[in-house]
């Protein structure tokens, strides 16, 4: 470990030394040692459209020789009006205001605090918030709060205001099932609308995939009762999309997959194609109007110095542009995994074998849960071994490779995945 440095995720004391990057280029990230590995998460699911692709790279060149950065407040410019525009056309016709900061976690962040204060400012104080089991929101206090109380914030655990959680229908075998699965928490979620109509701030949920607990699928008929049940008792359906959002599902977002129209929607991870850390949180005009006032108190007061970096926006243009003309490459994924997927169904270390858009997931079968860091850590070195940069979620192994991945790359990827699991 460099003497310097405190890498995130990181129990020094154990893990094993970080293997340097000298360069990337598409799929492949060269190490100073000489491998190539092939980047099968999107290095922590950022990457869209490959490493150092030369548009991103130009568009950020080229902005950074014209404007680099600027305070965002009493002061606007081009990059963030038309990435603005731009991502209005593409998002549900309701939301139309965009509110930029520079992470996923802050992206929750400013939703959570919209979604207090727009009840406030309306003379309501509603101050619980309604999230699913097994959320991830990200790392900051209020996105640890509306997340699952887990090993990740188990130390600040004390600090976090509650929430009410209910279980997150996972859709990972028959339709049947699945229904009734959805109808349980949906009735949950009725019953406590209804009993407490003015406690209830918002809903907060990652919709058709939840991420960090494991890649738990869900279906688009639930996110559409969980918006008719938000509207019919008038809270607010908050999605965060920071991982799902920019083609991951198959579709621009899950909203539009699911055809469904939140409050607010949480951007980031993918929004500059892997280039830099940009967020944006995109509310309703109904949401913008309550804040819109000549009392200072109902201002929203959050902001970030690097708010709208112009460079991150250029790189969000940039992006946005490669997603149009390469639409048919997260599109035409899921169906490729599935082709893949069909040789591994019947493996006897395999369960749930899921997939949604470019995201593909199985469960590891072991009987050492115990053993499951050894496991995650052992996955990981073989399969840097094996050319793959791969980082299972405990015992849930995923694929989320950027949508540039050739034919040949994906049958190198699935190749190597049935030697590993022949190994381990
Ligand atoms: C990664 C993630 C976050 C947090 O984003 P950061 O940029 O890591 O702060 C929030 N929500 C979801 C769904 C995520 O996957």
């Amino acid at each position: 470990m460099h003497p310097n440095l405190w890498y995130p995720y990181t129990q020094a004391k154990t893990a094993p030394e970080p293997l340097k990057v000298k360069a990337a280029k598409g799929v492949w990230l060269e190490l100073e040692r000489g491998e190539r590995i092939l980047d099968c998460i999107s290095s922590w699911w950022v990457n869209l459209h490959g490493h150092a692709h030369p548009k991103i790279a130009a568009a950020i060149a080229q902005q950074a020789q014209q404007l680099e950065h600027v305070i965002f407040a009493g002061f606007t410019h081009d990059p963030a009006e038309q990435l603005a525009e731009r991502l209005v056309r593409r998002l549900p016709t309701n939301l139309t205001r965009v509110f930029y900061s520079d992470n996923g976690s802050t992206a929750v962040e400013v939703a959570l605090k919209m979604a207090y204060q727009y009840w406030t400012n309306q003379g309501q104080a509603r101050s619980t918030f309604l999230a699913f089991e097994g959320a991830y929101h990200g790392d900051t206090f209020g996105a640890m709060a509306v997340g699952a109380r887990s090993l990740f914030s188990h130390a600040f655990a004390p600090l976090l205001f509650d929430v009410e959680c209910v279980p997150y229908p996972i859709a990972h075998s028959d339709d049947a099932i699945a229904a009734a699965t959805e109808q349980t928490v949906l009735d949950t979620l009725e019953k406590q609308l209804t009993q407490q109509p003015d406690r209830y701030a918002g809903i907060i949920i990652e919709p058709l995939v939840q991420g960090a607990y494991g890649m738990r699928m869900g279906r688009s008929p639930f996110l559409q009762q969980l918006q008719q049940l938000a509207h019919a008792h008038n809270t607010l359906l908050i999605f965060d999309e920071v991982m799902t959002g920019f083609g991951r599902t198959g579709d621009w977002f899950a909203c539009i997959k699911a055809n469904v129209k939140p409050d607010i929607i949480c951007l980031s991870k993918g929004i500059t194609g892997g280039f830099l850390p940009l967020a944006a949180t995109v509310c309703s005009e109904a949401i913008y109007t309550a804040f819109y006032s000549d009392d200072p108190l109902q201002t929203l007061y959050h902001g970030h110095s690097y708010a709208a970096n112009p460079l991150g926006c250029a790189a969000g243009l940039a992006s946005l542009e490669l997603m149009v003309e390469h639409e048919a490459a997260f599109q035409q994924m899921e169906a490729k995994h599935r082709e893949h997927l069909t040789a591994l169904t019947d493996h006897p270390r395999l369960t749930n074998i899921r997939v949604t858009g470019t995201i593909a997931a199985m469960d590891l079968v072991t009987d050492q849960p115990g053993y499951l860091n050894h496991l995650t850590l052992d996955i990981r070195k073989r399969a840097i071994a094996l050319g793959l940069l791969l980082r299972p979620l405990g015992n849930v192994l995923y694929l989320m490779p950027p949508y540039c991945i050739t034919d040949d790359e994906l049958a190198f990827v699935y190749r190597g995945l049935h030697t590993l699991l022949d190994e381990i």
